[in-house]
């Protein structure tokens, strides 16, 4: 589903960010990127992402050049990705409902639509029972299940999770690691960047590791190692 073909990305201040990586990723994949910051964890994810672009190289999207993709073409790919963030990054402003709606708003999803997605995904990471709560009336954790909520409620094939854990306790953030693990097991790529370093080593899924931005090593069933 997605490919990198010695792909570099150098920043206009001349930071390499990341330099000729090579790298492939299958449908239904879980993810952990791992390596000390600014190893290009973020780099990677901004690629995919088309929020930069790549200074050198190829970026396979299924089966689309993201250097070739035309501008009006950019918002169709967003769309077919979920970002979570470490901050979470909700709308102060909206209730629970209406965050996870705006992210099918700004997609032009009639309101029949709206009305008829927001409350599964809602269930599914167990708040549809604050759905009109305001996020600063949310604990950490239910205000990130609502950031997830935002990030699949497009039915996305590919979620860019950076740090989602990253502000969270630990008995918080294994919760949130069991509803990226059943979005996951419905088909979902998952790319998350992470420093826990006990998840990724109860887990055991593929990890990637960065450092210098380069690949340090691709492992399946993977460990955190002693990249920090
Ligand atoms: P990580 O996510 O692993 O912390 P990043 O991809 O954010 O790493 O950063 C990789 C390198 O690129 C770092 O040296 C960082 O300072 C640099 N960098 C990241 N974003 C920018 C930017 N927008 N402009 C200039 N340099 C940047
Ligand atoms: P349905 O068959 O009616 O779509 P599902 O149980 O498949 O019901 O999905 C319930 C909700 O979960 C839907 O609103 C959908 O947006 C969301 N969903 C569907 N596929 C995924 C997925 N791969 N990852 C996360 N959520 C999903």
């Amino acid at each position: 589903m997605i490919h990198f073909y010695n792909v570099t990305k150098v920043y206009p201040n001349h930071v390499k960010a990341i330099s000729d990586i090579t790298l492939h990723i299958s449908k239904g994949e879980f993810i952990f990127l791992v390596g000390p910051s600014g190893a290009g964890k973020s780099t990677i994810c901004k690629l995919l992402f088309c929020e930069e672009a790549a200074s050198g190289g190829q970026i396979i999207f299924r089966g689309k050049s993201l250097s070739r993709m035309k501008r009006r073409e950019v918002p169709y790919h967003r769309r077919t990705i979920g970002m979570v963030f470490q901050d979470f990054r909700l709308l102060p402003q909206k209730t629970a409902w209406e965050n996870v709606a705006f992210a099918l708003e700004v997609t032009g999803a009639p309101r029949r639509d709206i009305k008829r997605l927001v409350p599964p995904v809602l269930e599914l990471v167990g708040l549809l029972h604050k759905a009109d709560a305001f996020p600063a009336q949310l604990s950490g954790g239910e205000q990130q299940r609502i950031g997830i909520a935002r990030a699949i409620v497009n039915n996305p094939l590919l979620i860019l999770a950076d740090e989602p854990t990253g502000n969270l306790d630990p008995d918080t953030s294994w919760d949130l690691m069991k509803l990226f693990q059943d979005i996951n097991n419905r088909g979902t790529t998952i790319i998350m960047s992470t420093h826990d370093k006990q998840i990724v080593d109860t887990l055991r899924k593929r990890v990637i590791a960065l450092a210098n931005g380069k690949i340090a090593r691709d492992e399946e069933r993977g460990e955190y190692g002693l990249c920090d």
